[in-house]
């Protein structure tokens, strides 16, 4: 059995105020072990970010359980981040080390992607800075990573190799990743398990390719990828033996 690195027990939130609120998480569980890659996935606004922030204790639920191991290193990459004072690339990427790190992961991390230590973070590209940011959160070597949109703003060839970068850290390391992703076939690239969100319900979780081949329900399959939905009504079910008539295709079983 490997260990338990985050945990939430039926988490809950709702936002807003009397006038108008949303019920952002409703009732989510999710178990995260050791060494995992989990992608989260689901329409823009479905609670993902929320999610992430509550598994990285930025943000708390109204209730429910949070479990976070508690001697991992937990660090985040939100979908926006921010440079706050720090005037060069490289003072910012310092800043994610704990006491007793290596400077030179981060040295050897600008190198890798492709940025100036001495750059100042106002003059970066939206590619750069997501770089930037990624190299700041990879430095220490973290026991679980949560990244939010990581690839976002990056162009294909250097989504490629970022992917092919944290799937290098997660074998190496045994890095544990939670990471929230618009890309299907990202999700199925870098995800042992894949976890679709939807109005702030948690509808599916398990790995790629039961997802793809048995969605639960249409929402989940119309997300996942380029299907074909035949609209039909159940005529019997003998055993495992299902007919359904379809307008279009007669009765298929
Ligand atoms: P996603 O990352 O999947 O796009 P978010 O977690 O950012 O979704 O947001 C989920 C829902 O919560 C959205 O409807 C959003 O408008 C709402 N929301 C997020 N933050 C707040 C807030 N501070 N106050 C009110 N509503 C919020
Ligand atoms: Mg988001």
């Amino acid at each position: 059995m490997r260990n338990t690195i985050i945990e939430l027990k039926s988490a809950d939130l709702t936002l807003g105020n009397a006038a108008a609120s949303v019920h952002v998480l409703r009732s989510i569980d999710l178990k995260i072990a050791e060494g995992e890659a989990v992608g989260i996935v689901g329409p823009s606004g479905s609670g993902k970010s929320t999610l992430m922030k509550i598994a990285a204790g930025l943000a708390e639920a109204q209730s429910g359980e949070i479990f976070r191991h508690p001697s991992a290193t937990i660090r985040y990459l939100e979908q926006a981040p921010d440079f706050g004072a720090h005037k060069t690339v490289e003072a910012y990427a310092m800043s994610g080390l704990g006491p007793g790190d290596d400077p030179y992961r981060v040295t050897y991390l600008l190198e890798h992607l492709g940025l100036k230590g001495d750059e100042n973070p106002a003059n970066l590209s939206g590619g750069e800075a997501r770089r930037a940011a990624l190299a700041r959160v990879l430095a220490p070597e973290p026991d679980i990573l949560l990244l939010d949109e990581p690839m976002a703003a990056l162009d294909r060839k250097l989504r490629e190799s970022t992917q092919f970068e944290l799937m290098d850290i997660q074998s190496e390391l045994g890095t544990t990743f939670m990471v929230v992703t618009h890309d299907q076939d990202e999700a199925m690239t870098m995800a042992d398990r894949m976890a679709v969100m939807d109005h702030g319900r948690l509808v599916q979780i398990g790995p790629p390719d039961v997802i793809y081949e048995a969605p639960v329900n249409r929402h989940v399959a119309e997300f996942v990828g380029d299907i074909n939905i035949l609209e039909g009504r159940v005529e019997s079910v003998e055993g495992d033996l299902v007919s359904v008539a379809t307008p279009l295709a007669g009765i298929v079983e």
